[in-house]
């Protein structure tokens, strides 16, 4: 229901979990983040409130400029720790968020089975994260994997995808689920709308359907689903209160 993502030189976990309270309003079931700590993508994520989250960070030794945050409202599975988003992918190299719904989850869950791809969660979120590990498997990048993945999926989506083989790196895409990303000084933001955003920065290009960002520390690109890189619209936030 809800998404935060922060690349840049501040602590991300505090700042994700203000973002996600600042997107409480929206209603959600769970919550859930995941960072790159100790050279590996972790993820934490419980039922609940964004309480029960911080309750389960607490006393950890987190430091990490990346990460994903989620708040789920539940639509394939119910909710539980397990179902909470972020989700691995099954070697847990690629971790994600999402908003919305994979509508032909369960005929590309029984392709990936059938390949030997097997799942912790009910979710259509895992499914997506695990078909864009197959496809990444055959040797190509990671946005190249995700740009292919998108265009045979049905459905509506905002995703964030971190990978540990690249901890600089966010990749963020939607298709009917809103999403911004924040231009700050050597940072980036994205969210569903821009309220954990407009105290870091007011400049901010709202995605379109099918758009997929590329963030990496010191840049980002825009493409579309056929790789046409587009001139990104920069703008002044539009914040309604
Ligand atoms: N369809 C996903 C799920 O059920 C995402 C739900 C949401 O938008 O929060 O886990």
């Amino acid at each position: 229901c809800g998404i935060v993502a922060y690349l840049g030189h501040q602590e991300a976990c505090p700042l994700i979990i203000k973002g996600l309270k600042r997107l409480e309003y929206r209603g959600y079931d769970s919550t859930g983040i995941s960072v790159y700590n100790d050279e590996q993508l972790q993820i934490y994520k419980k039922a609940g409130k964004v309480a029960e989250l911080e309750k389960t960070l607490k006393g950890k030794k987190i430091h990490s400029t990346i990460g994903i945050g989620h708040t789920r409202w539940a639509t394939h599975g119910e909710p539980n720790d397990v179902n909470a988003h972020p989700h691995y992918s099954s070697n847990k190299k690629l971790s994600i968020i999402h908003n919305g719904i994979i509508e032909n989850y369960s005929s590309l869950k029984k392709e990936l089975e059938v390949k030997g791809y097997s799942f912790v969660s009910d979710t259509d979120t895992e499914v997506l994260i695990t078909f864009i590990e197959d496809i990444k498997s055959h040797g190509i990048s990671l946005e190249s994997a995700v740009r292919q993945a998108l265009a045979t999926i049905e459905g509506a989506y905002a995703i964030v995808i971190m990978d540990e083989e690249n901890p600089d790196q966010l990749i963020a895409a939607r298709k009917g689920s809103p999403m911004v990303l924040g231009i700050g000084e050597g940072e980036f933001f994205i969210a569903s709308d821009a309220t954990p955003i407009v105290e870091y920065t007011d400049e901010v290009v709202y995605l379109n359907d099918e758009e997929i960002a590329v963030i990496n520390r010191d840049e980002f690109k825009i493409i579309d689903i056929e790789n046409i890189e587009l001139d990104p619209y920069i703008q002044k936030v539009e914040l309604e209160l």
